[in-house]
């Protein structure tokens, strides 16, 4: 690093941005990973030939990877050390039972049901609780969780506050359900055709955005009026609790893991992406309160996932996952993994380049719509965005606009969201703050030269969740 660059960008520590001393991580690093920046011809090729869109890329191709923060995480020492403490009996493994214990305690749930990612438990609940015909309100949408609940005949409808469709409305929670917009869904197709409400926290499309203590309450108390259920995408609970932590009366001084516990309790079950959360390079589970569901749901986990005890992870993954769950709620993991992400949105704040406002727990998301007012939304201007950040430095993120948002299964028409982003997610324990420095100095790089830059047209569109295959080329 420059003496220069440093005086210019880091005028202060990372803890008298935030007026107090500096934290530094809970962790010291046992082992590491030699990665390299590819010339830029190289990096010219590699993204043509992956047709514009960085899923399509090889991982040897890709510098700092930013894409995802599924499966990405480094595993602690003691994780490690339960890989080896794995039990392969094809029933009744040890380590499902420490999971279910790990879940028992720290989510409250009474059941739980194994299953190989966050997916495979959206499909279970799915096909357990909604009939054809029926409605599901959510605080906006994830792409697996939508198109399972479509799958099994339903209908998403987004019932988030407002302000989250805004990319700089302040709003300290803006994962929010809108109460009225509910309310108003229930009178319009009545309750009975509304099996539950899918709530996340916090909310991965609107930037990581919380959802808070208050609002989970006084959602619980319409739905109890209604006899409609309440089940929560647990993915990214640990960062929500941490803002409720930080920004909701009452909490300051309650450990995080005592905050999830609570903001559980008002729910009847959780999906989980242990991929995220937990630490883990794969795995995921479903947990009930409601014993028919249960049954049902461990009876469809052995027809598509594995038996009920393992549910498509081997012995050793579900040990990790146990112990990885416990790591993931203490207090100081947490807040320096939030915070490493706020130092990254920090810096490109500084330089007054357009991300969402406030930094959520999981990402720095980039405003494609204020980068490139001169392109289209049917040009896809997140899509090259993300492709010209990685032409820069070899730097991966990922589109959350319109090709993630996909096509209305009505019209066929594309589903044009409001907010048309670029996601720069930090994985959890893998990357420094000088990685960090890196990637916003890349994004400046492409800020710099937005004027020049034109959209794509998309040439190859996949059925199913297009974002992850679809292929692009640039127009012009
Ligand atoms: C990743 C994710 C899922 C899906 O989980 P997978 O483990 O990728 O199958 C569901 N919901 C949210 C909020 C997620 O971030």
């Amino acid at each position: 690093m420059s003496e220069d660059r440093s005086q210019q960008h880091k005028p202060q520590t990372m803890g008298q941005q935030y007026g107090r001393r500096s934290w530094a991580e809970p962790w010291k690093i046992k082992m590491v990973e030699p990665i390299s920046l590819a010339g830029p011809e190289e990096r010219a090729r590699a993204i043509r030939e992956a047709g514009y869109n960085t899923f399509l890329l090889r991982s040897e191709d890709v510098y700092i990877d930013l894409l995802t923060d599924s499966g990405t995480s480094a595993m602690s020492d003691r994780q490690w050390a339960g890989l080896m403490l794995g039990d392969e009996a094809y029933a009744g493994s040890r380590n499902f039972y420490h999971l279910e214990e790990a879940v028992q305690t720290y989510y409250g749930y009474r059941y739980v049901v194994p299953t190989h990612q966050g997916r495979g438990a959206e499909h279970l609940i799915s096909r357990a609780l909604i009939e054809p015909g029926d409605f599901i309100p959510g605080n906006m949408y994830f792409t697996t969780t939508r198109l399972h609940q479509e799958l099994a005949g339903g209908t998403f409808v987004d019932v988030i506050v407002d302000e989250a469709h805004d990319p700089a409305s302040l709003h300290p929670f803006k994962g929010n359900v809108d109460l009225n917009k509910l309310q108003a869904l229930i009178e319009r197709v009545g309750a009975e055709h509304i099996p539950y409400v899918s709530l996340a926290g916090t909310v991965n499309m609107a930037g990581g955005q919380p959802v808070s203590m208050a609002n989970v309450k006084a959602l619980r108390a319409l739905c109890d009026r209604y006899g409609i259920k309440v089940y929560l995408d647990a993915t990214r609970m640990a960062e929500n609790a941490f803002f409720i932590q930080e920004r909701e009366e009452g909490y300051q001084n309650t450990p995080i893991a005592a905050i999830l516990k609570e903001f559980c309790s008002y729910t009847d079950g959780a999906w989980m992406s242990a991929k995220k959360d937990h630490l883990v390079n794969i795995g995921g589970w479903l947990a009930v309160n409601d014993h028919d569901v249960f049954e049902q749901c461990s009876n469809l986990v052995v027809v598509y996932e594995g038996l009920h005890t393992y549910g498509g992870m081997a012995g050793r993954d579900m040990e990790a996952l146990a112990i990885g769950i416990t790591e993931a709620l203490e207090d100081a993991h947490i807040r320096t993994r939030v915070n490493q992400v706020r130092y990254l949105g920090d810096l490109l704040s500084a330089w007054d380049i357009p991300i969402v406002q406030p930094v959520g727990g999981h990402a720095v998301f980039l405003n494609a719509k204020l980068f490139y007012p001169h392109i289209p939304q049917n040009q896809f201007p997140a899509q090259m965005l993300a492709a010209q950040l990685y032409l820069d430095s070899g730097v991966r993120a990922m589109e959350r606009g319109v090709v993630s948002a996909g096509r209305d299964p009505e019209t066929g028409e594309h589903r044009y969201p409001a907010l048309e982003l670029v996601r720069l997610t930090i994985p959890r324990r893998v990357y420094t703050q000088a990685h960090m420095d890196v990637t916003a100095e890349a994004v400046k790089a492409v800020f710099d030269t937005r004027e020049q830059t034109r959209g794509l047209k998309m040439v190859f569109e996949p059925k199913y969740l297009r974002f992850f295959q679809a292929r692009f080329e640039p127009i012009g």
